[in-house]
């Protein structure tokens, strides 16, 4: 591992790339293999961090990739602007968004986090180093927003931010009480919200399977902040609680799980409106739970995610069915509402998207995942190469129709193929 701590130094870094290849790493947050090079070497980018320009009044800002989404945002925060797309966590870094292209609560909305690139700095392993924008290059851009880090080393990326006027969030909750209902409710309103978010329960038996606590909101106004309260409270992230360092490697089984399900369910308001947020608790709950990670026990977590396009809900209810009559437990199930496809290899879809936490000791999880994978694209869905460490390089080609257009772009870039991750070598990307 090297790191680099400007954008000048990765020209050369490029050439220690060996027969294993090598690939940069943000703050590691993807699940699965995609920052990893095993026997390789890889660029840690955390290091290179730093602001070049940032515009108050346009709220443009230009700033090194290994920047990470909690410093971005605490730069323009108190000068009224935040981040345009966000992940469930803040701990990722600038390149790691732009190389994932992410989503968020706001994909049906926004797009995704490339969408708000207005240009990236790209240096190849050829030597070159290239300005990509949306307009002027917009194969090579969609192939770096997207292509999961293989095109080359993003060094800088200016964004455009959003305006908001305070740190707080207005939020409705509701509980639906089955997936129907959820689906329904999403169908019919997301519209109306600028983020919208449903926490779903997997374990639930008979016709509550897929009962839901639906979250959505917008920025607060000025108007809406608790009296009393600062506009721009941004408080240090702060982590209120932490998991305890040994956990019984079988604290989360299906009985577990469902009874914490059952409870987070009730205790959720059947239906409320208007209430102020801040913006940390409403956007990253699991950076509040220091090492959550670790209530999984010590072989950790497997994560999953799959969308199936708009007009596949028998597909999505046939999966949450399986999930359901599984061995094991899915944990955490989390449902959005995703807008249209950008990048060749981009995750989203207009569709439903279904993250599920596993805990890796689960004997029969490769079988369940490899069904699922199959019922995915079988209706033209794909599943998440950011959360991925497990899917079968050939349903590859169908779940992302671009991916031959990508090979080709990123044949040019990179002729050589020196840009390699483990991701890469499974996929035979
Ligand atoms: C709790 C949690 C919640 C999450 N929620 C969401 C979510 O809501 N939506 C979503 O889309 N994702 C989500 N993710 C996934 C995460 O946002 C992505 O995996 C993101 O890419 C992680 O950024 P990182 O800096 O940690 O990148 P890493 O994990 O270090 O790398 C990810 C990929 O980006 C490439 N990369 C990183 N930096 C560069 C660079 N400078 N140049 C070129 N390539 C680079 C790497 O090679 C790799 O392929 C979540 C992850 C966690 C842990």
């Amino acid at each position: 591992v090297h790191r680099l701590t400007h954008p000048a130094q990765a020209h050369a870094a490029l050439d220690l790339a060996d027969g294993r290849g090598i690939v940069a790493r943000g703050l590691g947050r993807s699940y699965g293999d995609a920052a990893q090079n095993a026997g390789g070497q890889v660029l840690l980018t955390t290091g290179m961090r730093g602001v070049t320009q940032f515009d108050p009044a346009t709220g443009r800002i230009t700033a090194e990739a290994g920047i990470s989404i909690d410093e971005l945002t605490r730069r323009t925060l108190p000068a009224g602007w935040f981040v345009p797309v966000t992940a469930g966590t803040r701990w990722i870094t600038l390149g790691g968004a732009i190389a994932s292209d992410i989503h968020g609560k706001n994909h049906h909305r926004d797009g995704s986090f490339g969408a708000h690139v207005v240009s990236l700095e790209l240096q190849t392993p050829t030597g070159e180093r290239l300005t990509l924008t949306p307009d002027g290059t917009p194969d090579r851009f969609w192939a770096t927003a997207g292509g999961m880090g293989l095109t080359g080393i993003i060094v800088e990326a200016t964004i455009q931010m959003v305006p908001v006027e305070t740190s707080w969030m207005r939020v409705d909750t509701e509980r639906a009480r089955d997936l129907e209902d959820v689906l329904d409710r999403m169908a019919r309103g997301d519209d109306g919200y600028r983020y919208s978010v449903a926490w779903i329960d997997l374990l639930a038996h008979g016709g509550a399977l897929g009962r839901s606590i639906l979250t959505r909101g917008d920025h607060a106004t000025r108007a809406e902040v608790p009296e009393g309260a600062a506009y721009m409270a941004q408080g240090a992230p702060g982590t209120r609680l932490a998991a305890p360092r040994l956990v019984p490697p079988a604290l989360l089984n299906r009985h577990s799980v469902g009874a914490f399900n059952e409870l987070w369910y009730r205790r959720a308001p059947r239906s409320e409106s208007g209430k102020a947020r801040p913006l940390e608790s409403f956007f990253y709950p699991l950076d509040g739970v220091r090492g959550w990670n670790r209530l999984y026990g010590p072989r950790g977590l497997v994560q999953y995610q799959l969308v199936v396009p708009l007009g596949q809900e028998a597909c999505l209810r046939r999966i949450v069915a399986r999930l359901r009559d599984a061995d094991a437990p899915a944990c955490l199930g989390v449902l959005k509402r995703l807008g249209g496809r950008r990048g060749l290899m981009s995750f989203p879809l207009a569709g439903w998207t279904l993250a599920v936490d596993f805990p890796a000791r689960s004997p029969d999880l490769g079988r369940l995942l490899d069904d699922v994978d199959e019922l995915v694209a079988g209706v033209g869905g794909r599943v998440y190469l950011a959360k991925d460490a497990r899917l079968r390089p050939e349903l590859l080609e169908s779940m992302y129709p671009g991916l031959s257009r990508w090979r080709e772009i990123r044949a040019a870039l990179d002729p050589e193929r020196s840009m390699r991750s483990d991701l890469a070598r499974r996929m035979s990307l």
